[in-house]
Order: C-alpha cells, then structure tokens, then sequence
C-alpha cells in the first residue's frame, strides 16, 4: 500500500456517502487529485476541517490501484476570513474553479501552486480590491498554462505594438490600429499591464492599486479566460 506525503490544496469536495466525501486537491508534484476520506463526516473526525475548499496543509495519502485516499492532514492554512466574507469568498471560489478545470492529473504545476497560495493570502489577508486581485490571479494563471497572450506584436501583421492597440481574445493577443480589426480597444496603459503583471512575482500586485488603468485591463481580459476555461458562471462581476 504505497503512501505519498505531499502538501496539497483544497479544491472542491463531496458528499460521497453517509461518513465519506470525495475531495479534489491541488498537489505542486503530481497536479489534481481525486482522494476519498473515509468516515470524514462523523462527528469528531479529525479529518472533518481537512475537506473544506481552500484548506492547504500537508496530507499523507495511500494509493490502492487508481484510488486515493486521505489518510492524516497537518493543515497549514485554512483561509478563514474570506471563507466569511461573501465577496471575498465568491472570488475565491471563482479562483478554485478555474484551477479545477485547469489542473490536470500527473501534469506538475509547482509554479502555479505557489501563486495560488500567495493569491490566497492577498485575498485572505490583504485590503486590496478582490477585483484587482482576480484579474492578476487570471493573468498568472493563463501565463502557467502556457496561454499568455501576445501583446508587444501585432497579430495580424507582425510589426512591434508599443502604445494603444486592439486586443483580440479569439487571436489570443494585440491587433495593431493599422490593420483591420472590430475587436476593443485596450490602452497602452492596460496592454502595459497584460504585458508585465504575469511576469512579475504576484505580490507586486499591489503597486496596480490605485492604477487607472487595471479596471480596463480586467474587463478585456475575462472574455479572454472564457474562451479557454468555461467557468464562466462562477465568474464575480468586474470593476
Ligand atoms: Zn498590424
């Protein structure tokens, strides 16, 4: 019964039967996993807090075959303040979303695991505009995934963009205002933004408060994130 220590974050849990639920974690080494804690719902079960979204800690699990179950978690974090703050915790749950449909089994992911705990905390912790903090959650998010979009050359015809532009979602990137486009406009400020926030570690996210220019980045770029991830629904209004 081979055993696998890792540290891990909650993504989305079930009720799997009377005492056991089904919990999807986030792992950096070996990307999604699908585990089952048995007898988690009984009353006194030191396994009750370790399935609730957005806990991360350090959980010990035993493989049978294809199946995973959890066996002991040392919970390092559990998010608590945004789990009680409505909008706070609609963002959140928007971020867990995206990272369920976009983490794969056996796909390592490190980078992005530490993004999301950092984003967590900001959400958790900080006073910035969970608005703000969505958007740069997005960025980081595409540019771990390999979909960062183009946004210092033109799509179309290849010449360097460096001021106002167009940003076409469905080209994944910048059109230049001399080739023929109906996409929307995007400012040099906010294409500065799409150009360096997912290049910058996420805690810098901060220096955008206060910005005039984040608000248009973010509303150009959801359309973006919904052609490639379908969460849409689950998506908080923009600023
Ligand atoms: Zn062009």
């Amino acid at each position: 019964m081979p055993g696998l220590s890792t540290h891990a974050l909650v993504l989305r849990r079930s009720d799997y039967s009377d005492s056991d639920r089904m919990v999807t974690l986030f792992t950096p080494a070996h990307g999604r996993i699908d585990a089952i804690t048995r007898g988690c719902r009984k009353p006194k079960s030191p396994l009750l807090n370790c399935c609730e979204p957005f806990v991360s800690g350090e959980f010990q699990l035993y493989q049978r075959g294809e199946r995973f179950s959890i066996e002991q978690c040392q919970i390092s974090e559990s998010f608590y303040e945004l789990r009680t703050d409505y909008d706070r915790l609609c963002h959140g749950a928007y971020w867990l979303k995206l990272l369920d449909a976009a983490v794969m089994p056996d796909v390592p992911l490190p980078e992005l695991f530490l993004i999301s705990l950092r984003a967590l905390a900001h959400l958790n912790y900080s006073e910035l505009p969970p608005e703000l903090l969505t958007m740069a959650f997005e960025m980081h998010l595409m540019a771990q995934l390999g979909y960062a979009p183009r946004v210092d050359a033109c799509q179309k015809c290849g010449r360097p963009i460096d001021g106002d532009a167009r940003f076409d979602a469905t080209r994944s990137g910048c059109v230049c205002l001399n080739c023929a486009s109906d996409a929307p406009r995007i400012t040099n400020g906010a294409r500065r933004i799409l150009l360096k926030l997912p290049r910058t570690r996420y805690d810098q996210v901060k220096l955008l408060d206060g910005h005039p220019d984040w608000p248009e980045a973010a509303r150009l770029f959801r359309p973006y994130v919904n052609l490639r991830i379908q969460v849409q629904r689950f998506a908080p209004p923009l600023p």
